[in-house]
C-alpha cells in the first residue's frame, strides 16, 4: 500500500467505527475516536482516529486534520495526568513502506517510561481486554 490509492472501506479502523469490531473507547465525538491500541508498544498505547475517511495525513482534509491533532493534544495531556508517563512519543505512519499498517488516518499516543524499551510497532502480543480496560478508565477520568 503505497500513499496513492482509494481509501478502503473494510480496513480495520472502519470496521470499527461501524460497530463491526470491538474496540476499548477513550473517547468519542462527532468527528473523533479514541481508543486503546489492541497491540500495544507501552502501558497505555492510545489511538486517535477521525471519523471522516482518510487513508493518511497527505489525503486528509486540512480541517479534520487541525481537529485530530487538537483531540490527540488533549487526550495525550489526559494520558499524562492518568497514567504519569515519563515522556510520550506521539507517531503517525504514511504508506507501508513508512510503516502504516492500517490505512485510516490516526495518530499513536504511546507513553514513555525511563528505563522501559517500547515493544515493536504493529507486531507485538494482544493486550489483556480486561487491563485495557482498565487503563481507558483511568485516561477517561482524566479527560
Ligand atoms: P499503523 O501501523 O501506524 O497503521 O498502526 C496501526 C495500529 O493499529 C497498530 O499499532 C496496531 O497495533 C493497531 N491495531 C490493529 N488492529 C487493531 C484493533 N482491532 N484494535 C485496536 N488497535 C488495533
Amino acid at each position: 500500500m503505497s500513499l496513492d490509492g482509494t481509501y478502503d472501506y473494510d480496513n480495520i479502523f472502519a470496521k470499527i467505527l461501524r460497530g463491526e469490531i470491538p474496540n476499548v473507547t477513550v473517547y468519542e465525538d462527532e468527528r473523533v475516536l479514541s481508543f486503546m491500541d489492541a497491540f500495544p508498544q507501552s502501558k497505555g498505547h492510545t489511538l486517535v482516529i477521525p471519523k471522516a475517511p482518510s487513508r493518511n495525513l497527505l489525503d486528509t482534509d486540512p480541517d479534520e486534520l487541525s481537529n485530530l491533532i487538537q483531540k490527540t493534544q488533549t487526550i495525550a495531556a489526559a494520558v499524562r495526568q492518568a497514567l504519569k508517563p515519563d515522556g510520550i512519543t506521539i507517531t503517525q505512519f504514511n504508506g507501508a513502506p513508512a510503516g502504516q499498517t492500517v490505512f485510516h488516518l490516526h495518530f499513536h499516543i504511546i507513553p514513555r517510561y525511563t528505563g522501559v524499551v517500547p515493544g515493536p510497532h504493529a507486531s507485538g502480543q494482544m493486550a489483556d481486554i480486561g487491563e485495557l480496560s482498565a487503563l481507558a478508565d483511568k485516561i477517561k477520568t482524566a479527560l
